[in-house]
C-alpha cells in the first residue's frame, strides 16, 4: 500500500529548502565543495555567541533534566519581559511570555491556535516563507501584500488595505525583513497598525532581527507603537545572539487581551501539548538578553557584518543588470536581475544551474513568495574573501545567462 502525505500538505511550500538544496546535497555527495550562502545561520561562518553565555548553559545543564513549565523557565521569561520593558513596551510580565523551540515553532503554534479553514492572513511579499507555509498548513489562506522595491521594500499600505476582506484575521509584519533587509519607517509601522486597528486584526510581528540594523536605521517595535492593540511579538536567540542551533525563541503577548482570552487559552493548550521547549537552551536567554552579548560591534563601520554587507553589495551591483536595495537590517541581499538582460523563466531552475556550473548555493526569489522570477537572495554572513569568490562565480554564471 502506498503511504501518501496528508492532503493538507498539498498547499504547503518551503521551496528555499527544496529541490535546490537536494541538488546541493547530491553534488556534495559526489565530492564537490559548495559555497553555501543560502541560510541565515551565523555560527558556521565563525560568528559565535560569547563564551559566558555558553558557560551559563553548561552550568545549568544538571538543572535541565526535567520538563520545565510549558511556557518556559521563569528566569528566562522574566528576562524577556524585562527586555520588552526596556524597549518601550509597558506592562509585560513573565506570564505574557511563551518560550519555544525557535521562532519557527511559535509561528506555527500562533497560527494553529487562530485559524479555521478559509481564514485569511495578510503576509508580506516577499516573505520569510515559513509564514505562508504555516498558514496553509493550518487550513488558512495567505493573502500577500506588496512590499515596494522602489520604496526600499516598504509595505505598500494601499495594497495592504485592498487585500483586507471579511475573512481576514491577522496581519503579519516581518521587521527588519527577511529577505529584503528593509527596516520599516515609523510612518509605515503606524500605517500598518492603523489598518489592524480599524479592521480588528491580530498583529503577528516577527522581530527576530530587531537588533540587526545598520547606518543608524531604527527598529520600531510594533508592540511599543500600538499599546492599544493585541500584538504577538516573536523573537529569539538565533540571529542577534548567534545561537540558531539552540532552537530558542519567544512569543510575547501585549496589549488588551480580555477579548482574546479564548485564543490565548488555545495558545496555552498548544504549549502544554508539546510539554515544554528544550530546557538547556532556555538557560542562554537570561545571560544573552542581560546585555552581556551585544551585536553592535558587528554592525558598526569596521564590524564584520557591516563590512561584509557593503562589500557584497558593491560587488553585486557592479554586475551588469544587477540592482539591489542596500539592506538597512538583517543578514541578506535581495538583488534584482534586469529581465531585459537576463531571461529567467524559472528562477528555481536557475539556482540549480548555478549550483551545477559554479558550485554556489543561493536562494531563488520566488521561494519567498515573490510573484516574479527576477530576484535571488544571498546571505552575507561569510567573510569577505568567500563573498568575493561567490560573487565572482555569480558574475561568471550570469554572463552566460544573458539573453
Ligand atoms: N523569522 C524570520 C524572519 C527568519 O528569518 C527566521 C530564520 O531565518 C526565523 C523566523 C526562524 O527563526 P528560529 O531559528 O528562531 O526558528
Amino acid at each position: 500500500m502506498q503511504v501518501a502525505q496528508a492532503g493538507r500538505l498539498s498547499n504547503v511550500r518551503y521551496d528555499i529548502r527544496g529541490p535546490v538544496l537536494r541538488r546541493a546535497r547530491q553534488l556534495e555527495a559526489a565530492g564537490h565543495e559548495i559555497i553555501k550562502l543560502n541560510l541565515g545561520n551565523p555560527a558556521p561562518f565563525g560568528l559565535e555567541a560569547p563564551p559566558d553565555v555558553l558557560s551559563e548553559v553548561v552550568k545549568h545543564i544538571g538543572d535541565s533534566q526535567g520538563y520545565s513549565d510549558a511556557r518556559g523557565i521563569y528566569s528566562a521569561r522574566h528576562a524577556v519581559a524585562q527586555a520588552f520593558e526596556r524597549s518601550g513596551v509597558a506592562g509585560i510580565g513573565p506570564d505574557d511570555v511563551f518560550l519555544g523551540n525557535g521562532v519557527s515553532e511559535l509561528i506555527v503554534m500562533s497560527l494553529q491556535a487562530l485559524l479555521d479553514t478559509g481564514d485569511e492572513v495578510l503576509v508580506p511579499s516577499p516573505d520569510y516563507p515559513l509564514w505562508t507555509g504555516a498558514i496553509n498548513l493550518c487550513g488558512g489562506r495567505a493573502v500577500h501584500y506588496r512590499c515596494d522595491e522602489q520604496q526600499d521594500w516598504q509595505p505598500d499600505l494601499e495594497h495592504v488595505a485592498s487585500r483586507i476582506s471579511q475573512r481576514t484575521r491577522a496581519l503579519v509584519i516581518i521587521n527588519p525583513n527577511n529577505p529584503t533587509g528593509a527596516v520599516y519607517s515609523r510612518q509605515t509601522m503606524l500605517g500598518l497598525l492603523d489598518l489592524a486597528r480599524r479592521h480588528n486584526l491580530l498583529v503577528l510581528t516577527d522581530e527576530i532581527y530587531d537588533q540587526i540594523c545598520y547606518d543608524g536605521a531604527v527598529h520600531y517595535p510594533a508592540a511599543a507603537l500600538a499599546p492599544d492593540l493585541l500584538v504577538l511579538t516573536l523573537g529569539g536567540l538565533s540571529k542577534t545572539y548567534r545561537l540558531a542551533g539552540f532552537r530558542s525563541g519567544w512569543l510575547v503577548v501585549s496589549g488588551p487581551r480580555e477579548h482574546a482570552a479564548d485564543y490565548l487559552d488555545g495558545l496555552e493548550l498548544l504549549a502544554n501539548m508539546r510539554l515544554c521547549p528544550n530546557v538547556p537552551a532556555q538557560h542562554a536567554i537570561e545571560p544573552a538578553l542581560g546585555g552581556r552579548v551585544g551585536i553592535s560591534h558587528l554592525l558598526q563601520p569596521g564590524g564584520r557584518l557591516r563590512d561584509q554587507r557593503d562589500h557584497a553589495w558593491q560587488r553585486l551591483t557592479a554586475i551588469p543588470g544587477v540592482s539591489c536595495v542596500l539592506p538597512a537590517g538583517a543578514l541578506y541581499l535581495f538583488p534584482r536581475l534586469d529581465p531585459d538582460l537576463y531571461r529567467i523563466d524559472d528562477d528555481e531552475q536557475m539556482m540549480i544551474d548555478l549550483l551545477d556550473q559554479q558550485h554556489l548555493l543561493l536562494s531563488h526569489g520566488s521561494g519567498f513568495n515573490l510573484p516574479t522570477t527576477d530576484h535571488l537572495r544571498l546571505v552575507f554572513l561569510a567573510p569577505v574573501p568567500v563573498l568575493d569568490d561567490a560573487i565572482g562565480r555569480l558574475a561568471t554564471f550570469l554572463a552566460g545567462y544573458q539573453r
